[in-house]
């Protein structure tokens, strides 16, 4: 039998889904076979409006030709190349462009295949660059309550989402999280928030109660994504880079969802005006199309690996797919995409229609919280007693029967469509999760 990629398999036990309900799904899957620009195609033959960039990735729209002709054109060319001890052209040419776009400051590139290893691979530079400078004792990590660093061991110990830790053991030691910065004194605060700049003081206890000498790394997500779209307080993320940079702390921005133009700059530190040491990408790196992260450093931090003789490895860490050519022929393809179409700056220039938009629906049943940046929103829904979650999964599951792709974690709603996204199209998206909103009242 030929297989038939549009239509619903017979059999859908074998695959074990991630971060998925598997039997509610199985019981009435929601099977997406093609998708074109702004929308998804469904197997009985639904358009999808999507609302959010597949997972965070899509900043393009999707099936943008530029991108499938260069993956198409490099598969057939060069495969695969190993990066150990061995090179191809485009590896260097991507990590160039991508540091072309980066904040000043931010000069090299190290390849990985997704969020969670470019998490993982930035705690443990961090932790080999204090050891190469023969600060051997700075070891303690410290992430963030709320915060979301993929599925790796270092991303959930860094992590502060209890379903994410609870069910995998002792995880790392040495680990310290400083308090989220969702306020509700900023319940439906139009962008930025006022109040909270001070949690960042937090850190000068953490450093009080170890001793800066034994802190490795501070990494956060400069606007939490994952945990439903927490943004940081004015000027708390310029506190928190002051108060590393004064106690020899390195500071990593995880840009995994918020990098390549979700707020309306290449980078949000550009947005916010703060240059972390280190920032941590994938997603948008090759509009999701090939799975691809990266690290990206500092000379400070590259350089302090490059002094021992020439043969010797300067980082024993890699993977078999690092810098893979066909990721990196996605990766060069979508940079140029993004430049040649603005897609890069295009988020700030949608903001404030996305705004209006979004808090139009204030005052619809169970909305408790509205926020947004760039083109990213949060729509917050009071929960069922007793029920975490299940207002949100319903919103999920009617949304997508009134054609709009959305997410949901526990009971907040949260968008980041492709920047490619038109204003009648934000309306279209907003007005349906406002039907959608009144239906499950
Ligand atoms: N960090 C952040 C901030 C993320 O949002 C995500 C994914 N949503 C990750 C890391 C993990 O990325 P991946 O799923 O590609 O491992």
């Amino acid at each position: 039998m030929p297989l038939d990629r549009k239509a619903v398999p017979n059999d859908l036990r074998a695959f074990w889904m991630p971060f998925t309900s598997n039997r509610q799904f199985k019981s009435a899957p929601r099977m997406l076979v093609s998708a074109k620009d702004m929308h998804y195609t469904t197997a009985d033959g639904r358009q999808i409006l999507d609302g959010t960039a597949g997972l965070w990735c899509c900043n393009a729209g999707h099936c943008r030709p530029k991108i499938t002709e260069a993956v198409q054109a490099q598969v057939a060319e060069l495969d695969y190349a190993p990066a150990f001890q061995m090179g191809h052209p485009l590896a260097f040419e991507l990590a160039n462009r991508i540091v072309d776009i980066a904040p000043d400051g931010i000069d090299h590139v190290f390849y990985c295949n997704s969020g969670s290893e470019a998490v993982d691979t930035a705690l443990k530079i961090a932790l080999a660059y204090h050891r190469a400078r023969g600060d051997a004792a700075r070891t303690r990590l410290i992430g963030r309550e709320r915060g979301y660093h993929g599925v790796g061991f270092g991303g959930i110990s860094v992590g502060g989402i209890v379903n994410n830790r609870r069910f995998f053991g002792s995880l790392l030691t040495g680990v310290d999280h400083l308090p989220h910065t969702h306020l509700p004194e900023n319940a439906f605060t139009k962008g930025q928030p006022e109040n909270g700049a001070n949690l960042a003081d937090e850190l000068e206890r953490i450093v009080a109660l170890h001793g800066a000498d034994t802190i490795a790394a501070v990494i956060v997500e400069p606007m939490a994504g994952s945990t439903g779209v927490l943004l940081p307080p004015k000027g708390y993320l310029q506190r928190l880079r002051d108060i590393t940079k004064k106690h020899g702390i390195l500071l990593i921005f995880d840009e995994v969802i918020t990098g390549f133009g979700r707020l309306g700059s290449p980078f949000a530190a550009q947005h916010f005006g703060v240059v972390p040491d280190m920032i941590t990408c994938a997603k948008g790196l090759t509009n999701g199309v090939i799975p691809m992260g990266a690290v990206l450093t500092s000379a400070a931090i590259h350089d302090a690996f490059m002094q021992g003789p020439e043969h010797v490895i300067e980082l024993f860490h890699g993977y078999t797919y690092s810098g893979n050519p066909v990721a990196c022929a996605a990766g060069i393809a979508t940079l140029e995409t993004y430049q040649d179409e603005g897609l890069l700056t295009r988020a700030a220039q949608l903001e404030s229609h996305w705004q209006e938009a979004l808090h139009s629906l204030k005052g619809l049943p169970n909305v408790i919280d509205i926020r947004n940046m760039g083109l990213i929103g949060a729509v917050e829904l009071q929960g069922i007693d007793g029920e975490p979650g299940k207002r949100g999964f319903d919103a999920f599951v009617r949304a997508y029967e009134a054609g709009i792709l959305i997410r949901v974690t526990g009971d907040i709603i949260a968008m980041s469509p492709p920047l490619i996204i038109s204003e009648a199209q934000i309306d279209e998206l907003i007005g349906k999760l406002a039907e959608v909103l009144k239906s499950t009242a």
